[in-house]
């Protein structure tokens, strides 16, 4: 098994919860995939989201039961499984489990497409397929719109709704400790603006978000993605970059389109603005600049590139087939492809071998060259999302040849 894929099994299966208490009244529960927080008052106790699984809430709940009173209130960031999926284990204290009105319809979505998700999430986390995986969901018993706030014993929590990552994301800000509890608005590295598995996300919306959070000059900010904690300087900073990082990428996408730039040369061409390109914040560890391109596009962008080729185009197996006729020599375009690839054009390199794979996906050289040029892609990949889907589709040249042996 490669490395990359043991770590992502280990991210989705690891029940390893670990714990920081930057203030004596915040604590956090961090996992490989995301983070949770409580915040005690001196009337309760109220917890923001819940981690992946009722195993790894079970362990967070100890915590807890040592350094905290009941769970009054449960606060959803939003809807994605690792902020919901440990809910359950604290029904007993029968908190108010507080979300945006938009929460659930999101998971709503969930379920009629749960065969989608198994595929994409066996492809972009790397982990089995299971249509079968269920979400162990507890719905909110109160959503909100545009803000709300309440208070318990010693503190105020307000709430705002955000557009970012999802439609219904929360951020929490507490004016007595100073602190913003900002879920996956911040995930340690560029923002997760696109994902090339998900529907359209917001980019602007989400730098508004960001400046909101960064007017109300923060003390503390803890974010439910990767490191958690940040604190005085260091939070405006974070988000200073943050919020230039994704306008500029959304301004560059806005100009090409005004330029009708075609979407497949504009991934290629936007880029972070020099001073922030080595900016500790602003990392592809998880998401990647062309997938926020992507994404950004498609938001404004209908499908159609203004080639009149592609206005309906007929599939593509057909369109290749047609090509590889011409050609009519599998050897050819295999040695160009391996030639491509020798002079370290594999994104070339795999795209010219498809003219073959879409005509003949049983060719063993194809086949072979296939894997071998997956395996330079994910050698050479830095970000998780995209270094997961090498593998995966590595893992099916693999069976495909191991069956035919
Ligand atoms: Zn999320």
């Amino acid at each position: 098994m490669t490395e990359i894929r043991k770590k992502a099994l280990q991210i989705i299966k690891s029940t390893k919860v670990d714990f920081e208490n930057p203030h004596p009244d915040i604590f956090i529960a961090k996992t490989l995939i995301a983070n949770a927080s409580w915040i005690n008052t001196t009337e309760g106790t109220v917890l923001i989201d819940t981690l992946l699984t009722p195993d790894a809430a079970q362990i967070m709940q100890k915590k807890i039961t040592e350094t905290s009173g009941v769970i009054k209130y449960i606060i959803y960031t939003h809807h994605h499984n690792d902020h919901l999926g440990g809910a359950s284990v604290f029904e007993n204290d029968k908190p108010e489990i507080i979300a945006h009105r938009y929460l659930p319809d999101q998971v709503e979505k969930y379920q009629i497409l749960k065969r989608h998700r198994a595929r994409i999430a066996s492809i972009q986390f790397n982990i089995p397929f299971d249509p079968e995986r269920s979400i162990n969901y507890v719905k909110p018993t109160k959503t909100y719109d545009k803000e709300m706030a309440f208070s318990l014993g010693d503190k105020t929590f307000e709430l705002y709704h955000a557009l970012g990552e999802t439609q219904d994301a929360t951020w929490i800000y507490i004016p007595e400790l100073e602190t913003a509890f900002v879920g996956d608005l911040i995930i340690a590295g560029f923002p997760n603006i696109g994902n090339p598995f998900k529907p359209t996300r917001f980019a602007l919306p989400w730098a508004k978000a960001l400046e909101k959070i960064r007017a109300k000059k923060p003390k503390m900010l803890i974010a439910h993605g990767g490191r958690a904690v940040y604190m005085n300087e260091e939070v405006d900073d974070l988000l200073k970059v943050t919020i230039e990082a994704i306008h500029s990428v959304h301004d560059q996408v806005v100009d090409y389109i005004n330029q009708d730039i075609p979407i497949d040369e504009m991934i290629h061409l936007v880029k972070l603005p020099e001073h922030l390109k080595n900016n500790q914040y602003l990392s592809f560890i998880y998401s990647r600049i062309e997938f926020a391109v992507y994404n950004i596009y498609r938001w404004y962008h209908g499908y159609f590139d203004h080639n009149p080729a592609n206005l309906l185009p007929r599939p593509q197996s057909e369109v290749n087939t047609e090509i590889f006729n011409l050609i009519g020599d599998s050897a050819r375009i295999i040695k160009r492809s391996e030639k491509l690839l020798d002079d370290g054009k594999a994104q070339l390199a795999i795209q010219v071998l498809d003219i073959l794979l879409k005509y003949d996906p049983d060719n063993i050289r194809a086949r072979k060259l296939h894997l071998k040029i997956l395996t330079k892609l994910g050698d050479d990949d830095f970000c998780l999302m995209s270094a997961n889907t090498w593998v995966y589709f590595m893992e099916q040249d693999r069976k495909f040849l191991e069956a035919g042996v």
